[in-house]
């Protein structure tokens, strides 16, 4: 365990977070030398804001799901779908592909963001030793797909232009939909939150 790199709070050195300027840490609060940002080893109450946005996306996960995201009128009548209900929709119309598209999108990514970063926090917090490398790949595979988030957007985008085009409907969005964008915007504050290199630092201080 010895062999691990030191880290660059390891030696007092502080990395400014906007421009990578070194400077030697000394007392109090610091500037950075070059653009006067902020300087911290870490993000500042990493682990609680996190927690706090993790939760918030928990709670917001259910009327996401459970209201209507969607609230068609034509003519004859009036419809509500959920987020599942509009799946199964697209799957019997016969357009699996996209019913594939906005599950994975909608349900699946939301989900599995929030399971990883809850483990990943978890982790952190118990200043857990185990595969500090997986952790790291699960933290940047959380991130990659963050900036996929608003994939199902422009899937209601073309969903609401299709059914349009078909019949004299008009589409609206459902409270859910305002849940569900909460929802986008919380796990991204969350992961944003995070500082990866808090997964290194249990590391380090199990080697000393
Ligand atoms: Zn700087």
């Amino acid at each position: 365990m010895s062999s691990l790199p030191a880290s660059a709070a390891a030696r007092d050195l502080y990395v400014c977070s906007a421009c990578s300027t070194l400077s030697r840490a000394g007392e109090g609060p610091q500037r950075c030398p070059r653009c006067g940002g902020a300087l911290n080893f870490r993000k500042p109450h990493s682990l609680s804001r996190t927690w706090a946005f993790l939760v918030a996306a928990i709670i917001l996960y259910v009327p996401a799901n459970v209201l209507p995201v969607m609230h068609t009128e034509w003519l004859t009548g009036s419809q509500d779908d959920t987020i599942l209900s509009g799946v199964l929709y697209l799957l019997w119309s016969g357009s699996w592909p996209l019913a594939l598209v906005v599950f994975i999108a909608s349900i699946s990514v939301p989900l599995l963001k929030i399971v990883t970063l809850g483990g990943l926090a978890a982790s952190v917090q118990l200043r857990s030793t185990w595969q500090p490398r997986n952790r790291a790949r699960a933290y940047r595979v959380v991130e990659f797909i963050g900036r996929w988030s608003m994939l199902d957007i422009y899937v209601v985008a073309i969903l609401a232009a299709l059914v349009q085009a078909k019949a004299l409907a008009h589409i609206e969005p459902g409270p859910g939909a305002l849940a569900f964008a909460a929802v986008v915007v919380l796990t991204m504050l969350a992961a944003m939150s995070f500082d990866p290199r808090l997964i290194w630092d249990a590391q380090s201080d199990a080697a000393h």
